[in-house]
């Protein structure tokens, strides 16, 4: 007979997943009610209303899309793009590469904007290419979990809207751990997850979406290539900015996994947003100045590095598969590079729950000790 399900218990520090908070794994074992029980409804309406807090959004359509994070993306890009549309994608890492994949899957002639791995875009590259051509959206990465570079936003969104241009943003990582304004930063779509700095397990992608997308989705020449993601469907399924309409049964929504996301929104805001990102940055400095005290650097420059995942050089001449698989025996995973810096570089996660000095100082202690063996 096969035993039941025991998994180890692991410090999970890679980019993602990260360890839930202990009040949303419970919640997530709650007692299930219908996806259409009037008290799900109410849970519903209160993800919404933490999620546009967290997103400072009032953009009324602000859910969690259920897939991960790739999903709420690819949900945006298959409904704000037609066929034909020219989009501009800011390649400045993997996951901006991945962009550039899902609006080319979306019809798209696609405008990659690239810099080399490590580096930000400036806003006049973005305003050069808008003035080479118009285009219908700018998608670009927030966090890019490849290199660990943050994005400015502020300027370049104010340099989109002024084009009459969609700005679309990867804030998968981000979310949670640092400021992103949507209204402020003139965003017209993002999309997150939940397992990253939000700490609720993977499964879910919360997006928002703005006046000007739905906009653009209501003009539509062509329908949206798929039925699931379907952003006018999802929209009568979550409600009306007016409450016009009655809900539409669209999908068995993941109860228990909203039921976890609900809570880890709660405990955001609990905690504060202001004091979350403040945690994570301090654990960030901390774990960059316990670095140097065992000979390791960072791989990104100092000027734009996030404070939730950092890039950290792999000495010359130490096994990086080695070192990662003694990590796991202790109980700790890290992750290693993707492309060009694989081999090369560590991606070492500090969010959610995991932003402690307590967490770095057992990272730290341990990751020397296999060093030193
Ligand atoms: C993790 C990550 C994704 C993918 O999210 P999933 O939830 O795994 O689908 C996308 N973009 C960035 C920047 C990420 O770090």
């Amino acid at each position: 007979m096969r035993a039941p399900l025991d998994p180890p218990e692991i410090l999970l520090l890679g980019p993602g997943p990260s360890n839930p908070h202990p009040e949303v794994a419970a919640a997530m074992s709650a007692p299930l009610v219908s996806h259409l029980d009037p008290f799900f409804l109410t849970v519903m309406e209160e993800t919404m209303t933490d999620l546009r807090r967290l997103f400072r959004t009032t953009n009324h359509h602000t859910v969690p899309i259920s897939a991960t994070g790739t999903g709420g993306l690819e949900t945006i890009m298959f409904n704000l793009v037609e066929p034909g549309d020219e989009v501009v994608v800011g390649v400045i890492g993997h996951f901006g590469q991945r962009l550039a994949e899902l609006a080319h899957a979306a019809g798209a002639v696609v405008r990659p904007v690239e810099v080399p791995w490590g580096q930000v875009l400036e806003p006049d590259r973005i305003a050069g290419e808008l003035e080479r051509a118009p285009a219908k959206l700018v998608a670009l990465v927030h966090a890019e979990t490849s290199t660990g570079a943050a994005q400015p936003l502020e300027d370049i969104g104010r340099i989109v809207r002024a084009n009459d241009t969609l700005l679309m943003v990867d804030a998968v990582t981000s979310l949670g751990g640092m400021n992103i304004d949507v209204d402020g930063w003139n965003i017209d779509a993002a999309g997150s997850c939940s397992q990253k700095c939000i700490g609720a397990p993977p499964g879910l992608g919360p997006i928002t979406v703005g006046p000007r997308s739905v906009e653009a989705i209501n003009h539509r020449k062509t329908p949206v290539a798929s039925w699931y993601f379907d952003l006018h469907r999802l929209f009568q399924y979550w409600g009306d900015e007016d409450g016009a309409r009655a809900r539409v049964f669209h999908h068995t929504a993941p109860v228990a996994n909203i039921y976890g996301f609900r809570e880890a929104l709660r405990l955001i805001n609990a905690e504060g947003m202001e004091a979350r990102f403040l945690r994570h940055q301090a654990a960030h400095d901390l774990f960059v100045e316990r670095l140097g005290d065992i000979g390791l650097e960072l791989f990104t420059p100092a000027s734009h590095r996030l404070p939730m995942l950092n890039v950290v050089r792999i000495p010359d001449g130490v096994d990086d598969g080695a070192v990662r698989a003694a990590l796991r025996d202790r109980g700790i995973e890290i992750s290693g590079g993707f492309g060009p810096l694989a081999g090369k570089v560590w991606r070492i996660g500090l969010m959610g729950t995991n932003a402690t000095p307590d967490v770095v100082d057992r990272l730290v202690s341990n990751l020397g000790e296999v060093l030193s063996r």
